[in-house]
Parts: structure tokens; sequence; C-alpha cells
């Protein structure tokens, strides 16, 4: 997956350094492209920076670089400048697990989000959102969790229904979402509603959206139900993990050059790809002896993200 072609002594540093935590976790949705442009140049990043996992260096930052807003490379491999804060609590929507600090992002999705929310405050027994990971204040990688998130431009939201807009923080820590898959995936359960598919609806319908990612099973469900417009449902994808929450990604924001968008999804409502997920869970096929050996995961340093990336970390 690393066509990296520059090959800088920070790399090879690099996987000295950082010896374990790698915070996969597996509920990403990225599809994992490498950008060959815009990186980093040796040079440019400063000795302290060097050979540093660059979650560590993100990590570490409690607010947003003072900057024009901008989403810089690519979902799994970039940062944020000029993170807008997702208020705590608005009207129709509540920031879970505060602790985190992740309710930051890119002003377009922190506007995407309350617009949403006020869709969902208008279904039948929903309140608003309950809004997840979105991203750290300056956007990069993270100690924990998420492969992507890095630009500012995916949020997690909740498929619990939001009933209660007054939880205290405490509960925001406690509180789990429900999942909403039987069968590994295959199938949803008893706790999908029409609510959820009027909701991932009209997620997929804003036009910022590039992709949705949720369990297969739920995308099938999509396909089986959906008797009007099925233009949106190419853009509703099948994905590992995904029944606690639903992931959106946003395109990038128009006239930003530094953001790289991921192809779009193929043509059509992807329901055959869905279903032929679904009989895969349901039935395995045998694996294939042919298949590569995965490449053993590096953890990112300053020389894998934008150039951009360093200024977004130095400004105070
Ligand atoms: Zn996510």
């Amino acid at each position: 997956m690393f066509t990296t072609t520059l090959r800088p002594v920070a790399a090879i540093l690099a996987v000295a350094l950082t010896l374990a935590g790698c915070g996969g976790g597996g509920s990403s949705g990225s599809d994992g492209e490498d950008s060959e442009v815009m990186l980093a140049t040796q040079a440019s990043i400063p000795a302290d920076m060097q050979g540093v996992a660059a979650k560590r260096l993100f990590g570490a930052e409690a607010g947003p670089a003072a900057m024009r807003a901008a989403s810089y490379g690519f979902y799994s491999k970039g940062c944020l400048a000029g993170g807008a804060q997702l208020a705590e609590t608005g009207p129709t929507w509540q920031a879970m697990r505060l602790s985190r600090n992740r309710n930051w992002g890119h002003p377009e999705v922190i506007d995407y989000l309350q617009t949403l929310s006020r869709k969902a405050a208008a279904l039948p027994g929903w309140s608003g959102l309950y809004i997840g990971d979105i991203s750290q204040p300056r956007g990069g990688p993270m100690l924990t969790g998420h492969a992507s998130h890095q630009m500012g431009l995916d949020a997690d939201i909740w498929l619990l229904p939001a009933t209660r807009m007054n939880l205290s923080r405490a509960e925001r820590e406690s509180i789990s979402s429900i999942s909403l898959r039987r069968s590994n995936g295959a199938y949803v359960n008893d706790s999908w509603t029409p609510q959820h598919h009027e909701l991932l609806k009209a997620a997929a319908s804003d036009p910022r959206v590039a992709r949705i990612f949720i369990f297969p099973g739920a995308k099938v469900q999509m396909c089986n139900d959906e008797k009007g417009d099925r233009s949106y449902l190419r853009k509703i994808r099948p994905w590992y993990g995904h029944h606690y929450h639903f992931h959106v990604r946003l395109n990038c924001p128009r006239g930003m050059s530094g953001c790289r968008d991921q192809d779009p999804p193929p043509a059509g409502d992807g329901c055959e790809d869905a279903r032929q997920w679904q009989r895969n869970i349901l039935n395995p096929p045998p694996p294939d002896p042919n298949a590569p050996k995965p490449a053993p995961k590096r953890e990112l340093t300053m020389a894998d993200l934008p150039g951009q990336c360093v200024q977004v970390l130095q400004s105070r």
C-alpha cells in the first residue's frame, strides 16, 4: 500500500522509535490510498519532529491551529488548519465522549452535522443526534482508533436514537450506543427502524457527502426497502464495523487545492455488491492461497504528511 518514493531517514528512525500502541481500532472506513504529492521534504521538517510518530505530535495539541480553515492531504494521511469546534451541546445535537477532544472539524463538517441534526430531530422518536469522533483540534493521526478522520472531514454519528439533549459530561462518557447488526453484519437486528433509513438517506443526500460507511446488512436492508429515488444509495458504502455508528465522509471543500478527494464510488446503487458481501459473510469463501500478505503497517511520521502539516503543528 505504501508507494512513497522518497525514503527519508526519519522513516527508518520511526520504525525504531514507535514500538507498540498502533491505534488500529479497525473502524475507520478508510480506503487507505496514498498521496504521492505535497509530501513534506526532509529539510522542511524541524529536527524535533523528525522520526516521531505523527500521532504523538497531533495528539498532544489541545487547541486548533490559528490559520485559515483548510484540510490538507488525504482522509488517512493529513491534517486540519483552522479547526472549528462543534459546540458540546446544541438544540439538536450533543457531542459524545468529550474527554477525547475530537469534536473538531473543518467548518464545513460542523455545518453539515448541525444541518443533519435538525433533520434527525424531525424524525419520530428522535430529538437530534449524538455525535462521536470528528477530528482532533489539528486533525492528523490519532493515538487510538481511526485510520482516517485526519482532515476534519470525517465524522461518526451514533445509531442510538438521541432522545435526550441534556446528557451530562459524565453520561456522555458512560452511555453506549446500540449495535444494529445481526449475523456478523449480514442483516440488521430488531433495533433497526425506518427512522434509521430516513436518517441515512438524509445524510447521503447532502451534496457535500462523498461516502457514508455502514455495515453490509444495513445497506442491503436499505436497498430492499427503498421504493423512491435510489441515487443516494451509491454513497452508502458497506464496510467493516460501523454497526454502533455510521461514518460520514465529506468531499474536499470547494477550491481547496491541498486536499485530495477519494475516487468517487462506482456508478450505480451498489446494491448487488452489498448483497455479495452479505453472502460472503453467511458463507465465507475459502481463503485465496495466492492472496498477497498484507504489508506491515508503519507509523506515519511528518515525512508522510503534506508539508503544510508542519505549519499546522507550529501555529501558536
Ligand atoms: Zn469513523
